[in-house]
């Protein structure tokens, strides 16, 4: 641990579809893969998928040739979103091929993918019986026993505003988290992401400085990327 004590420790927002960016806030844009050549540069790290409410919009040969031409940007560092919803009126059949049309190129170029999941968590796990790179449950919100199911299976929890209020059910679900496991976002809030670490911090009765560590450590960990330090 002595490293951290020479390094500035950044907020990580795993998840953002907002550019906004604050000098102690790392942030992984997450982008439609459909809007990706309008941004003139992409100049942060980034994640790019099909939105499960897109999915019918394209074809799979159309995802497949966007989801090809990814894999030269340097700043591309998980798939996705994508996923599956079920509280949505998108053809189910059609999310499921394009989500795991995204899980084949995610095991392809060998990185994490984050999951949208909508009253699906029982329908990904047999997704994550054989997947072969972590899932990412972005905007978490399960159980306490799915949790339990997915922590089997490595899987990676990014929480949310749903943490500034909180329910008992999802206060002991986020408790049995491995802090190993953990990440926090913004997703398309405008809700401060220092305000969602410092709740988790409480939640989880450590200081703020312990999670920006271990959040950092996970980061650095999983993404293979060098020790943050942002000045
Ligand atoms: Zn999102």
């Amino acid at each position: 641990m002595e490293k951290t004590n020479k390094v500035k420790i950044p907020f990580i927002d795993i998840h953002t579809h907002n550019r906004e960016n604050h000098e102690e806030v790392i942030t992984v844009q997450s982008l439609f893969l459909q809007n990706i050549e309008l941004q003139n540069e992409i100049t942060t790290l980034f994640s790019a998928g099909i939105h499960p409410w897109h999915a019918t919009k394209f074809t799979i040969v159309e995802v497949s040739s966007m989801l090809e031409k990814l894999e030269k940007d340097k700043g591309l560092i998980a798939i996705g979103e994508t996923g599956l919803d079920r509280f949505c009126k998108v053809d189910f059949q059609q999310q499921k091929l394009i989500f795991e049309l995204h899980l084949e190129f995610a095991e392809k170029y060998r990185k994490p993918i984050i999951i949208h999941a909508v009253k699906t968590l029982n329908d990904l796990i047999i997704y994550l019986k054989r997947a072969k790179v972590p899932f990412i449950f972005h905007g978490y919100q399960g159980s306490t026993d799915i949790t339990k199911q997915l922590i089997n299976f490595g899987c990676y929890f990014s929480l949310g505003k749903s943490v500034l209020s909180i329910t008992p059910r999802f206060l002991e679900a986020i408790q049995i988290i491995p802090p190993t496991s953990l990440f926090l976002e913004t997703d398309d809030s405008n809700t401060d992401i220092r305000e969602i670490y410092l709740e988790v911090s409480k939640i989880r009765g450590i200081s703020l400085e312990e999670l920006k560590i271990q959040i950092t450590e996970n980061f650095t960990r999983l993404f293979e990327l060098p020790y943050y330090t942002k000045s």
